[in-house]
């Protein structure tokens, strides 16, 4: 399979390929994403586990979000740039930090995701879908 896009981290100790376009990508406004996301909201970018490769260590935090779900966040350990993350209820799904893309064009943000956590100044695209919490399955 032909790599779609790659990506990785700020210093390329870690970096990443992904040989499916990717499926979804959403601004997430939670508090967690907000603390780790450098501004009042991390972007994600969604494709298959199977799809995706990774070359290079990873660290990795374990958290319960207040969705109750765990989310195993992983970043390099020697810049501290986050790459991607995992989570309850996503099995088989790689969510990657959409900042980590070298490409970062190739992302459509569809929608936001815990937009009554998002912060008066961060102002995201108002024509987007946008969602109080998760998005409704
Ligand atoms: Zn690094
Ligand atoms: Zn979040």
């Amino acid at each position: 399979m032909s790599v779609v896009f790659e990506g990785g981290c700020l210093c390329e100790k870690v970096r990443y390929r992904s040989t499916a376009a990717p499926m979804v990508t959403v601004h997430c406004c939670c508090t967690d994403c907000r603390k780790i996301g450098g501004t009042g909201h991390a972007t994600h970018t969604v494709v298959p586990a199977d799809d995706f490769s990774l070359a290079g260590a990873v660290a990795e935090y374990e958290r319960i979000a207040d969705s109750g779900n765990r989310i195993n966040r992983r970043f390099c350990p020697a810049c501290g740039s986050a790459v991607y993350h995992t989570r309850d209820g996503m099995e088989g799904l790689i969510v990657i930090r959409t900042s980590s893309m070298d490409d970062p064009e190739l992302a459509r943000p569809g929608r936001v995701i815990y937009a009554g956590s998002a912060v008066s100044w961060d102002h995201i695209d108002p024509a987007l879908p946008s969602f109080e919490k998760m998005t409704p399955r």
